[in-house]
């Protein structure tokens, strides 16, 4: 059965009292749907949001005040960083720190994301708990289907679903879901009131999507393993990140059933980044990542000296792996 579309913004009073729907800015029946299927992937009361950055928003809000700090992980997604300078001038400051071991002790809040996007590090989520301060993970780029990390600690967890659980590039999407009931229920609130709910149809599509989600999440993962060996062995490769590559004892406790259909390499410099990207043919050259399309981008041209200036960024589709091979393999022909 597919679940009915109710496009509604509005539902009828029942004999003059609010029903379980009364105004879709609230909570609609297919975003209710949508809900309980996260919920269920991600152990906890799920809720939808408008993006994935609606979704952080909402989160940070809830957990920092003026003259809190926030401990962000390094090398993870850089609208984060944008969203917490944002929030100076409310009082709230951030550092970052190496998430792969214990958080700054002053910390009030903690940012991690499994892995990083684009560094690919795996933060040590038990040691981020460890300490009073309540922990968000960004599971974006490990989905459900390989990590839930409420199970280790985590007090919320995030995903951009406009990634892996949309899954096909044609949907902007973003959720939490929480340890807490009290936290779920606050955030539902401000979700109310700030207007950062989901519509409809992109709840539906992300019903659509979960069906799949298992299936194209293993693929991506065993095709972004391949393409990470086969890359650290080309000569005009210099690094690789990918946390299957090496043994990784935080990949290997936290992720299970693979690593990931999100990788980055470095090629010699920013002018061989854009030679190679450009001459992609299968291989979309295009921001976002998680889609059963494979793309490709140079960070720098976002990040700057955040990133190296040779570093691409490769998310790997569902497509047949030897063709994408031999679509890197022929870019990178062109980097001198
Ligand atoms: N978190 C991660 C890891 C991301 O990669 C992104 C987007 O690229 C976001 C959050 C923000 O999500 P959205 O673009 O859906 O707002």
């Amino acid at each position: 059965m597919s679940t009915p579309l109710d496009r509604s913004t509005r539902w009828p009073y029942e004999a003059g009292e609010t029903g379980a729907f009364s105004y879709s800015r609230f909570d609609h029946p297919t975003g209710a749907a949508a809900e309980q299927a996260l919920g269920e992937l991600d152990g906890g009361p799920a809720l939808l949001f408008a993006s994935g950055m609606a979704a952080a928003t909402a989160a940070v809000l809830a957990l920092s005040a003026p003259g809190k700090t926030i401990a962000l992980g390094e090398g993870c997604y850089y609208g984060t960083t944008k969203l917490f300078e944002l929030l100076a001038p409310w009082g709230v400051r951030f550092v970052e720190y190496d998430q792969s071991g214990p958080p700054p002790e002053d910390a009030d809040l903690v940012w991690i994301e499994i892995p990083g996007n684009p560094m690919l590090t795996v933060p040590d989520i038990e040691a981020a708990a460890a300490g009073p301060a309540p922990v968000v993970c960004d599971a974006t780029a490990a989905t459900p289907v390989l990590c839930r990390p409420l199970d280790h600690g985590a007090d919320v967890v995030l995903h951009s679903v406009t990634k892996y659980l949309g899954g096909h590039h044609d949907t902007l999407l973003g959720s939490l879901a929480f340890r807490d009931a009290e936290l779920h229920g606050r955030v539902k609130a401000f979700r109310m009131q700030t207007g950062a709910i989901a519509s409809a149809d992109s709840a539906w599509l992300l019903l659509r999507s979960l069906k799949t989600l298992e299936l194209r999440v293993l693929r991506q993962s065993a095709s972004a393993l391949e393409l990470a060996r086969r890359l650290a062995r080309h000569p005009r490769v210099d690094v690789v990140r990918y946390p299957g590559l090496e043994p990784d004892p935080l990949a290997a406790r936290y992720m299970h059933g693979g690593f990931g259909g999100l990788l980055s390499f470095d090629v010699a410099d920013a002018d061989a980044a854009r030679r190679v990207e450009t001459a992609m043919k299968l291989i979309t050259n295009s921001t976002s990542l998680g889609g059963v399309d494979s793309t490709i981008e140079s960070r720098y041209r976002w990040e700057g000296e955040r990133v190296p200036p040779g570093l691409l960024r490769l998310s790997v589709g569902v497509e047949d792996v030897e063709a994408l091979w031999a679509d890197l393999d022929r870019a990178l022909g062109n980097t001198t």
